[in-house]
């Protein structure tokens, strides 16, 4: 019972631990080439709505899809990544001894051992898209240097070039402008607004001008569950919102 033109579907998501609800009944869609902000206090289960896309969690019940044909409660977290779901999480895990190019050269690769990547020669089309990713994160001049001097944020943009490289359909970002520069803030809005013809974005993030400025759609979870949905306009004008999260 999936919808066309959704690229992640999940119905009635239960996950207990130890009889402790972390999310209870979410039903959440996503369509194809959205850009969808997931906002809530802490505790409210974002990290573990996450955990259920990767397979990293298995929900107690409920249907979890990926496109139409994926069922993600019976795929393991590796068949989910090469499914198409990428993750980053909130801090950079770049190769720090490595160049830029070396850190996306090993990412493409991942089903190779680190130095067999390196020493495996590239194709043609695999060195073009290491180029066009290096463009579309702005590190096209910073191709050689080691990962490990970079700013933060340039790191957090390699990592988000580590996961174009695989061309995932669906990115799960999870706080991706904490920590960041104003200006690295507002390269991280644009990028995601382009990527987002392409890919289908899931961004979990407290900084609300950010969410502002990239949004169509914003789910507020609370107590593991779906308090608001709907743009934020919307949801920032909604009482229940106000009175659990925004209205401290
Ligand atoms: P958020 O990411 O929105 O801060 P989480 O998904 O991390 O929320 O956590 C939701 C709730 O589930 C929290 O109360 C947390 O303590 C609990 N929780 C998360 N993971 C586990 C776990 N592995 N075992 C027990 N409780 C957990």
């Amino acid at each position: 019972n999936t919808r066309h033109g959704t690229i992640l579907t999940l119905e009635d998501i239960n996950v207990s631990f130890d009889g402790f609800k972390a999310l209870t009944d979410l039903t959440l869609y996503i369509g194809v080439g959205e850009l969808r902000c997931i906002i809530g206090p802490n505790g409210a289960g974002k990290t573990t709505l996450m955990d259920v896309i990767t397979g990293k969690t298995r929900p107690n019940s409920g249907v979890a899809f990926f496109g139409e044909t994926f069922d993600l409660t019976q795929m393991s977290e590796v068949e989910i990544a090469q499914a198409g779901i990428g993750r980053k999480f909130q801090k950079p895990t770049v190769f720090e001894a490595l160049s830029v190019f070396e850190n996306l050269e090993l990412a493409q690769k991942t089903d190779k051992s680190v130095w067999a990547s390196l020493r495996a020669r590239l194709s043609g089309e695999q060195r073009d898209r290491i180029d066009e990713v290096l463009a579309t994160i702005r590190l096209d001049g910073s191709r050689q240097r080691p990962a490990g001097l970079l700013s933060h944020g340039q790191k957090q943009f390699l990592e988000i070039g580590m996961l174009l490289v695989q061309d995932p359909q669906l990115l799960l970002l999870d706080e991706p402008v904490a920590g960041m520069t104003d200006a690295e803030t507002e390269f991280t809005a644009e990028l995601f607004k382009s990527l987002a013809r392409k890919h289908s974005l899931m961004v979990v993030e407290h900084d609300m001008g950010f969410v502002g400025s990239i949004a169509d759609h914003v789910t507020v979870l609370h107590q593991g569950r779906v308090l608001a949905e709907g743009s934020l306009d919307a949801v920032q004008a909604n009482e229940k919102v106000i009175e659990v999260y925004l209205g401290r």
